[in-house]
C-alpha cells in the first residue's frame, strides 16, 4: 500500500487524476515533463510514495530516486542529443521547494541554452571554511 497525500498535486499525477506527460516509470518512481520548464526536456523524477523532502525519507528511498534520475538523464541525453545535464533537488521553502512531494529536476543542457547558475561565484572566507570544517567534523 503506497503512502499518499490526497491534497498533493504530485500524488494526483501518480494516481492519474491530473494529466502528465510521463516519460519513465518503474515500480517505485515516475518521471514526467515539467509544465514550467527551465529548458527543453526538463523533467521531474518523483517517488510513488508521498515523501515531503530529503529530510523526511530514508537514505535508501533517496538513493532510489537518484537511480531513477540517472536513467531519466540518460534517456533525455540519448533522445535529445543534449550536450550536458543539470540535476537539482530543492528541499523546504528555504531551499526553494514549491511542491512538497520530493522530486529531482533533470534538465538537459546545451552550451547555448542561456541558463545561469542561481548564485554568484565568490571565494569563501578561509576562516569561515576552517570553522565550518571543524563544526562538521568534530
Ligand atoms: P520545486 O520548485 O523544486 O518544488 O519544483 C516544482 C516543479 O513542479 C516546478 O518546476 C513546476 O514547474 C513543476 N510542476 C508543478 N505542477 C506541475 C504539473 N502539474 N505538471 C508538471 N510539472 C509541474
Ligand atoms: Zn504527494
Amino acid at each position: 500500500m503506497s503512502e499518499v497525500d490526497s491534497s498533493c498535486i504530485f500524488c494526483k499525477i501518480i494516481a492519474g487524476e491530473i494529466p502528465s506527460k510521463r516519460i519513465y516509470e518503474d515500480d517505485h518512481h515516475i518521471a514526467f515533463l515539467d509544465i514550467f520548464p527551465a529548458g527543453r526536456g526538463h523533467s521531474l523524477v518523483i517517488p510513488k510514495d508521498h515523501h515531503v523532502d530529503i529530510h523526511s525519507m530514508a537514505a535508501e528511498v533517496y538513493g532510489g530516486i537518484a537511480t531513477a534520475a540517472k536513467k531519466v538523464a540518460d534517456l533525455l541525453q540519448s533522445r535529445l542529443q543534449s550536450e550536458g545535464t543539470t540535476i537539482f533537488q530543492m528541499n523546504r521553502e528555504a531551499g526553494w521547494q514549491t511542491v512538497f512531494h520530493a522530486h529531482m529536476h533533470v534538465i538537459p543542457r546545451w552550451s547555448n541554452d542561456g541558463l545561469h547558475k542561481p548564485w554568484d561565484i565568490a571565494p569563501a572566507d578561509s576562516a569561515d571554511l576552517d570553522a565550518l570544517h571543524t563544526l562538521l567534523t568534530e
